[in-house]
């Protein structure tokens, strides 16, 4: 576009005649949203063309809308009203989120009743036949060594999960994602429902990420399982090197594989699963959630039996704890609540070097009549 330079408005100007604030217009230059049509070099003037009061406008209601910065950027550079639509679910899912987020503060106010360890019970559904009943408990460590606890859990009626935080705001990221995913699967509680909760928790994420500077570099693991509602078993999502394992027959198995950079080299037989643990880029990941605008979760169908034990840890557990220590704490067979407690304060009393958690949940499958109960 050329213009005259008598056609150019000085930043004042042009900051009265779109009502955003010079600060505000300086933001969006930064950002690659709006840059000056002109900057004199000697004084550092910025002047804009008056053809920019239009997108300047279009900029400040999508901005009204919370949308982050770097998304505005690249929709003016391809404009599509699809786009329209995600930032309208997107909207959503945070007040969502954050209802959810009040709901919780509502019910933990009181504070004369703490949650008590085993946090759910599913009450076996009427008439079934062959029914899961699922109990389930959790526990958090911030560990010997950490100055906060960054770690997430979330233990529901039907869906469970750890998230462990990373960057500054490391704890809002992993508490955005346990509860955008909570929210999302309990309005479509299916496997396909499970996977688009988990797309969405990353989206939530990293939008958050983008428009609070401090909150740049924020990103979390994300491990969860949720109940079917055909009872067929359990869907598990996982990104990052949080864990989930199934004890069976007194036996531990691997649910989940760790997205890390020590992982790929166990896989290509470089490195011993044990020298993996204790190695030292051992913390290093390589997928994480809400590091960019889409995640590639891995999405896993788990049947289940009477008397199956799930667990679900962060690498605060496993990095103090190798498979058969873990397995022996899960079999010794305390209610889940304890044994989640068990495993943290064993992982904390090893080195404590992480924090530490755990969500442990039984399954008992049994045909129960309403006289049973
Ligand atoms: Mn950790």
């Amino acid at each position: 576009m050329l213009v005259g330079v008598d056609e150019l408005l000085s930043i004042g100007t042009f900051s009265q005649r779109c009502g955003l604030s010079p600060k505000m217009l300086r933001t969006y230059a930064a950002a690659g949203v709006l840059v000056p049509a002109a900057v004199d070099p000697g004084t550092g003037y910025r002047y804009y063309a008056p053809g920019q009061l239009h997108a300047a406008t279009v900029i400040a209601a999508l901005r009204r809308a919370q949308v982050p910065l770097a998304e505005i950027a690249t929709f003016l550079a391809d404009p599509d009203e699809a786009r329209f639509d995600q930032w309208e679910r997107d909207r959503e899912v945070e007040l969502r989120v954050r209802r959810a987020a009040l709901a919780d503060a509502r019910a933990l106010l009181p504070l004369v009743h703490p949650r008590p360890a085993v946090l759910a019970e599913r009450p076996p559904t009427p008439g079934a036949q062959m029914m899961s009943t699922l109990t389930t408990g959790s526990a958090t460590d911030i560990g010997q060594v950490r100055t906060r606890n960054q770690d997430g859990v979330l233990a529901g009626d039907a869906v469970f999960g750890v998230a462990d935080g990373l960057g500054d705001g490391g704890e809002l990221a992993s508490t955005l994602a346990l509860e955008t995913l909570r929210v999302g699967f309990a309005a479509d509680p299916t496997a396909d429902g499970l996977s688009t909760a988990c797309h969405e928790a990353n989206r939530v994420v990293w939008g958050r990420a983008q428009q609070e500077a401090e909150l740049a570099n924020m990103g979390t693991t994300l491990t969860a399982a949720a109940v079917l509602p055909d009872a067929s078993g359990l869907a598990v999502v996982n990104v990052g090197d949080s864990r989930a394992y199934l004890l069976r027959d007194g036996e531990l198995r691997r649910v989940t594989r760790d997205h890390s950079m020590v992982q790929d080299l166990v896989d290509a037989g470089e490195l011993t699963d044990e020298e993996a643990r204790t190695h030292p880029q051992r913390p290093i990941l390589t997928r994480v959630l809400g590091m960019g605008p889409a995640i590639e979760p891995d999405l896993f169908h788990l049947p289940i039996r009477d008397g199956d034990r799930v667990l679900l840890c962060t690498d605060g557990v496993v990095a103090e704890l190798d498979d058969d220590a873990i397995g022996a704490v899960l079999a010794a067979g305390d209610e889940p609540g304890r044994t989640a407690s068990e495993l943290v304060r064993e992982a904390t009393a090893h080195g404590g070097q992480d924090n530490a958690s755990a969500v442990v949940v039984d399954v008992a499958r049994a045909s129960l009549g309403p006289d049973l109960r």
